[in-house]
């Protein structure tokens, strides 16, 4: 089947921002979700694939610009030579979850590159396993949203991270004591020798003892407390830094936090996706955070001081007489910092004059007095609303 455009994936127009792409793809996420499709689990999770792929690719500037430019193929190269594999995707979180920190938790498996590249493509290149010996721990990944204050400021979160680790009563090889004796199969080798004849000559082939699969040794007794398995799965608390300045669809490589190795293998680490939440006063802009503040009739005709709300706490904004509503107006250095770096932007405030509902009689004779003496420049048009100061 050939491959759709993300863009139609998501339903999204081609200059769509990142805020809308979210939305799209959390609206068909949920509507996708295998575990709300049961009766079609095939189909759901088909789309839910196709969904998610979509959206990495277009949440990401970098990936997404390929894409533009080469289309799939170059989308494709960026995830390396085997492309966007989907094959360890077995597990879903709680549809609650949808909305939560674990929407992908464990969608990509088997992961064992070392750093190099963006964490991006590390999520999409695996390695090729060796079939026999110690393996490393496949890395793990979640999703962590966080609050525009938490942006602005930086944070230090706990987060709960369910996963295996390395049983300590027999590290990690699955023996009683961690004691291990030789195979009878291969004596202790790992390695069986076929002879096989045909005609007059004779093919001698090496293969790995499928017993102890190629180590050579086997648990002569179950280590009792992870039942062989040389791994125990529990619930870490994993404390992360939060970085300043973070923007959406950020990864952080929490190292040693993913999935115990097999037989002694290195534990594989965990990526946390950050997503920035909606903020209820405040609207991102880049660096500028928008705000929106209420001003009453004779503040706006007679002036004054407002105290607004910043992300740093509340600040105040001198209001000239003559204020015409949707006047923007900056405070310097109150927006949210540069993620790596020193700069930091603003905080603009629009503000809208509010105009009285529910007047008593008196009040509104004052306004008929004020109304009257103001006639004389209802005329004058004075466009104020894109100018800031
Ligand atoms: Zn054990
Ligand atoms: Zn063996």
């Amino acid at each position: 089947m050939a491959k759709r455009d993300y863009y139609e994936v998501l339903g999204v127009p081609k200059d769509a921002a990142e805020p809308a792409i979210k939305k799209a793809y959390r609206r068909l996420a949920k509507k996708y979700h295998p575990d709300l499709n049961k009766d079609k689990p095939k189909e759901a999770e088909a789309k839910f694939k196709e969904l998610s792929e979509a959206y990495e690719i277009l949440m990401d500037r970098e990936k997404r610009s390929l894409y533009d430019r080469y289309g799939h193929e170059g989308a494709q190269r960026a995830f390396g030579a085997q492309g966007f594999d989907w094959s360890d995707f077995t597990h879903f979180g709680d549809v609650d979850d949808i909305f939560g920190s674990s929407i992908f938790r464990d969608f990509f498996g088997g992961v064992a590159t070392p750093v190099g590249g963006s964490l991006f493509e590390e999520f999409f290149r695996r390695s090729g396993r060796a079939p026999y010996g110690p393996s490393r721990g496949r890395d793990l990944r979640m999703d962590l949203e966080v609050t525009l204050e938490e942006v602005a400021k930086g944070a230090q979160r706990e987060i709960q991270v369910p996963h295996g680790v390395t049983c300590e009563d027999c590290r990690g090889t699955g023996a009683k004591d961690g004691n291990l004796t030789d195979c009878p199969a291969c004596n202790g080798t790992g390695q069986v020798r076929d002879v096989r004849r045909s005609g007059f000559s004779h093919m001698i082939s090496i293969t790995p003892c499928t017993r102890c699969r190629g180590e050579g040794k086997l648990a002569s007794e179950k280590c009792p407390e992870c039942r062989g398995r040389g791994a125990i799965q529990k619930t870490s608390k994993v404390s992360v830094a939060i970085p300043k300045g973070t923007r959406e669809g950020l990864s952080l490589r929490v190292l040693g936090q993913g999935e115990a190795g097999d037989r002694g293998g290195p534990v594989g680490d965990l990526y946390l996706v950050l997503h920035v939440k909606d903020h209820d006063r405040f609207q991102r802009d880049g660096r500028n955070v928008i705000l929106e503040a209420p001003i009453t009739i004779s503040q706006a005709a007679l002036g004054g001081e407002l105290t607004v709300p910043t992300l740093f706490g509340s600040a105040t904004l001198k209001v000239p007489p003559g204020t015409q509503t949707n006047t923007p107006f900056r405070l310097r250095g109150k927006g949210l910092p540069e993620l790596n770096g020193s700069r930091r932007g603003d905080q603009l405030v629009r503000v809208v004059v509010r105009t009285p509902k529910s007047l008593s009689a008196e009040e509104k004779k004052f306004f008929r007095h004020l109304g009257e003496s103001l006639g004389e420049y209802a005329d004058s048009h004075e466009d104020t609303s894109f100018r800031v100061r």
